[in-house]
């Protein structure tokens, strides 16, 4: 978030003299204490301030960059993660590129009878599967996914960071969010690279 001059100015008088109340930084500022509260909610929101009744205004000691790594390292994988679009294993390769640009999707989830996680079908598996072949109806899906248990998943109280840390080092783009059940795992979500770019866009956005 950018701090207004009144902010900074606010920031610069808790640090050389807190704890001090709102009164006595409304004074040094000649302003009134009305004037002021909206600035100062906004730095206790935000974690710049730390205020404690009948003792005055503290400063954390935190930068913006420690506050938004913090806000950052609180985000949950269900927070954010999106409609996952699943397929059966006896589906053609065929209807699986069709599903694919229907759904707009870069990666589909291979169920079984039981909806159960079996595999998972990227961009360029499909692509693979349709070099030389003649008819991508006769190739069921299941011969060419990539299956379980190698398969990475996150669950939906995970850390959102630790989601997309395991994108990067399993160099993958998406990975199903699942629920563990007694038949399998259950695809509840689907967290991809996309969601990690409009965590950043959203984090833009934000005043506190
Ligand atoms: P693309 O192949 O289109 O670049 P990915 O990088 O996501 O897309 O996929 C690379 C390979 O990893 C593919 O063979 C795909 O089946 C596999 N893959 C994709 N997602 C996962 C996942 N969550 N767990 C394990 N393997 C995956």
């Amino acid at each position: 978030m950018e701090l207004s001059k009144r902010q900074q100015q606010i920031i610069e008088i808790v640090k050389g003299n807190g704890p001090i109340t709102g009164e006595n930084i409304a004074n040094r500022l000649n302003l009134t204490r009305a004037t002021l509260r909206p600035d100062l909610a906004i730095l206790t929101m935000s974690g710049f301030l730390d205020a404690r009744p009948r003792v005055g205004y503290f400063f954390t000691g935190k930068t913006g960059s420690e506050l938004l790594a913090e806000k950052i390292r609180k985000y949950k994988v269900h927070e954010f993660q999106q409609v996952p679009i699943a397929i059966k294993e006896s589906v053609s390769v065929y209807d699986a590129i069709s599903t694919m640009f229907l759904e707009d999707v870069g990666t589909l989830f291979v169920v079984d009878d039981k909806s159960c996680l079996t595999g998972v079908l990227s961009r360029k598996d499909l692509l693979r599967a349709s070099i030389g072949q003649p008819d991508l109806n006769l190739v069921p899906v299941h011969i060419i996914m990539t299956r379980m248990p190698n398969i990475a998943v996150c669950r939906r109280d995970d850390l959102l960071v630790d989601a997309a840390h395991m994108l990067i080092t399993k160099e993958i783009d998406g990975m199903p969010v699942v629920k563990d059940t007694d038949a399998g795992l259950e695809i509840i979500g689907r967290i991809t690279k996309t969601t990690m770019t409009k965590v950043l866009v959203e984090l833009t956005k934000d005043r506190v």
